[in-house]
């Protein structure tokens, strides 16, 4: 089902052409900006001579150190009454960055997310619950707005208060929910917990995961303890919101709006384009941003771009699930782990539970990394053979997988504290 059929179905060539056309007006917009007019002239770009795609690598990137350093107008190219909303990334730590937009910014964006909702199977017939915070977080307003868009009944209930979201969930017959995977995992727990059938007492039949990495296996179990379809949802603030790329129907990659945003994935240490169907890090430049273009935007995000047509109709490339970011990377004892191989072991596993938590510590002047694992309800039986054979197995895996041997140290379930929102999944104590 298309929302657009017209713009969802453009061809590669429509793509391009599109997309080239409209590079050259994101930089005649993005020079009015006190950041790009600066930045432009020290790397000696003229604006008028971006022709188009092929010009592309001629501009300079934007980190979010740029985002922090000109915090909070310094990338505005309209008058600041033109703003009519402002969202903040989610990042704990350093400075905030913002994200402005204009009417037409909102209308753009909302129209991105009632593609990708449409995409998923979501109708004016459904009762969607949005899971996810409504403040500066743009899960909540982002999605909310995109889901009224539809059609569909938007419950703005937010992130968190389980019990009341399964209330809610049974009082108004919800079809749809949206939330991060870390809490649609601990919803499912309350939902057993709660003696509750959802194949019989609740109406749910799809779950919108995103805004953190999660792997096929943690799918699987929201999929299999709710008996829903669960898409897969990607966006960052930077470039809206959720809504930038999302699963179809075919649930094989997510297409990545190539009308609205360019993408190129790069090699992060020589910022050259990785080879076909390679990883690399996510460098977006927005098309159709009014108030506040970016331009080779540094996402940090590693993914890679999925081979093929998708049987969908749809030419919007599609990219892989997100392996994790050029700076979580964890470097330990001189090796490159990444937190998503360890989820792809723990949740690929029966035994495991909902939920983990890794530990970075020194231990005699060398990395120490200890993964605590909750295990199953079900397979916890407390047998104290079954549990040492348990440990040694989760640890011969992560060892096969990562090539580092962690201290696997397991719990029982319940033990971690839950997150409402993003899960914190790496604790890094080696500098304390
Ligand atoms: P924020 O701007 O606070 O919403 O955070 C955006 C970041 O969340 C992205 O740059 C990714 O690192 C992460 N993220 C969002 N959606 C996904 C997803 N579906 N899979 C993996 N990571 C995601
Ligand atoms: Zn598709």
């Amino acid at each position: 089902m298309f929302w657009d059929k017209e713009k969802e179905t453009l061809d590669r060539k429509q793509i391009e052409e599109l997309q080239s056309e409209r590079l050259r007006e994101v930089v005649a917009r993005a020079v009015k900006s006190e950041f790009y007019s600066k930045k432009f002239k020290e790397c000696g770009v003229d604006p008028g001579s971006i022709r188009g795609l092929q010009d592309l690598a001629k501009l300079p990137f934007t980190a979010k150190q740029d985002l922090r350093d000109h915090f909070p107008f310094g990338f505005l190219t309209v008058d600041r009454k033109q703003i009519v909303r402002l969202h903040a990334s989610s990042g704990t730590t350093g400075k905030s960055t913002a994200v402005l937009y204009t009417r037409s910014d909102l209308d753009n964006w909302t129209e991105m997310l009632a593609r990708c909702l449409t995409m998923s199977g979501v109708t004016a017939d459904d009762v969607f619950q949005n899971m996810t915070g409504y403040g500066m977080f743009t899960g909540g307003l982002g999605m909310h707005y995109g889901a009224e868009r539809v059609g569909a009944l938007a419950i703005p209930m937010g992130a968190g208060n389980t019990k009341w979201q399964i209330a809610n969930m049974k009082a108004y017959g919800t079809t749809v929910f949206h939330a991060t995977p870390s809490y649609a995992l601990h919803l499912c727990e309350e939902i057993a917990a709660e003696g509750i059938d959802p194949r019989k007492d609740l109406k749910l039949r799809i779950g919108l995961l995103g805004a953190e990495p999660y792997s096929e296996g943690t799918r699987k179990k929201v999929q299999d303890a709710l008996g829903i379809d669960v898409f897969n949802s990607f966006g960052l603030s930077e470039m809206n919101g959720p809504g930038v790329a999302f699963e179809c129907e075919e649930k094989n990659g997510m297409h990545l709006w190539e009308d609205h945003y360019i993408l190129e994935l790069l090699n992060p240490a020589t910022l050259e384009p990785v080879a076909e169907g390679e990883k690399g890090e996510m460098v977006m430049t927005t098309l159709t941003r009014e108030g506040m273009p970016l331009i080779r935007y540094r996402t940090r995000d590693l993914t890679s771009v999925l081979p093929g047509e998708c049987p969908c109709g749809r030419h919007h490339r599609r990219i892989a699930r997100i392996t994790g970011r050029s700076d979580d990377m964890m470097i330990i004892k001189g090796v490159n782990v990444f937190p998503s191989q360890i989820e792809d072991v723990l949740m690929a596993m029966p035994e495991v539970g909902c939920n983990y938590q890794i530990e970075l510590m020194r231990k005699e002047g060398a990395d120490h990394i200890v993964v605590n694992v909750e295990v199953g309800e079900t397979f916890f039986k407390g047998d104290i053979t079954d549990l040492n054979k348990l440990q040694r197995k989760i640890q011969e895996r992560l060892r096969e997988e990562t090539l580092v041997k962690p201290e696997v140290r397991l719990l029982e379930p319940n033990a971690l504290p839950r997150s409402m929102g993003k899960a914190v999944r790496v604790v890094d104590k080696r500098e304390l």
